[in-house]
């Protein structure tokens, strides 16, 4: 157990518990983090999507096949798959600014959770070879004190028993914050920020690339481009949470 979590075991016998997202008492609740309405309040991406790009598809089309849907086929994707469980939004939004921001690093159990008990996600890990975290420079990182990312990777690793390689794609640059850039300065703020160290230890490798929220996935796509060009035999990208509008 960390040091984290047994303060937190502490704080709860001192002081009342609360629901992270309405701050209802959480004392009569089964809940840990989330009282049962707002646990119930997840904004799970229910409807079927598209294998490839992860958009999603009407209700009628079937087609969930690799080469992908009306709004992906032929288009260059630089990774194989795309599964997000969640939209960035409502409850999941809070658990993800509390995690990350106020750096409430046992969140990361729940949110891993959420991750490995979605059925796409459970299809890809054992089919995989490797699992990496999109990585955060090391001054964000000591900063925050984690990164999120490999904190869900973890999780994943640990259930699914596969391999992690945190520290073979790195990020080499430390760009400016993303929020308020379009797609295309993200672009350009984004470029070469990312390299790996030992392209062999990827070279024929079925990767699963793990990202926390996914915006216009411009990083994500960076990341998948570096791991294609150290010779990666497949990418599966999985993602927590996506923002549901964005430009
Ligand atoms: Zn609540
Ligand atoms: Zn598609």
């Amino acid at each position: 157990m960390a040091i984290g979590d047994y303060l937190h075991t502490f704080l709860d016998i001192f002081y009342p518990r609360s629901c992270l997202h309405c701050n209802r008492n959480l004392n009569n609740s089964h809940g840990l983090y989330l009282c049962e309405t707002c646990a119930g309040k997840i904004p799970y991406i229910s409807h079927p999507c598209c294998i490839r790009c992860g958009a999603l598809l009407g209700p009628h089309v079937k087609s969930k096949a690799k080469e992908g849907c009306a709004a992906c086929k032929g288009k260059y994707l630089p990774f194989d798959t795309m599964t997000s469980v969640a939209y960035y939004d409502d409850v999941m939004k809070t658990l993800i600014h509390k995690f990350k921001y106020a750096r409430l690093k046992f969140l990361s159990r729940l949110l891993h959770d959420i991750l490995i008990s979605h059925g796409r996600v459970r299809e890809v890990v054992p089919d995989s070879d490797v699992i990496v975290p999109v990585p955060l420079h090391w001054f964000k990182k000591m900063r925050r004190g984690f990164n999120q990312s490999e904190l869900l990777s973890l999780g994943i690793q640990r259930h699914f028993s596969k391999p992690l390689s945190a520290n073979n794609l790195c990020r080499c640059r430390n760009t400016a914050s993303q929020t308020h850039l379009s797609k295309n300065q993200r672009q350009v703020n984004i470029h070469n920020a990312f390299f790996v160290a030992v392209p062999e230890s990827f070279r024929g490798k079925r990767v699963v690339l793990v990202d926390d929220v996914l915006t216009t996935g411009v990083t994500a796509s960076e990341c998948s481009k570096k791991l294609r060009e150290a010779g990666a035999a497949s990418i599966h990208l999985l993602v927590l949470a996506t923002a549901k509008h964005h430009d």
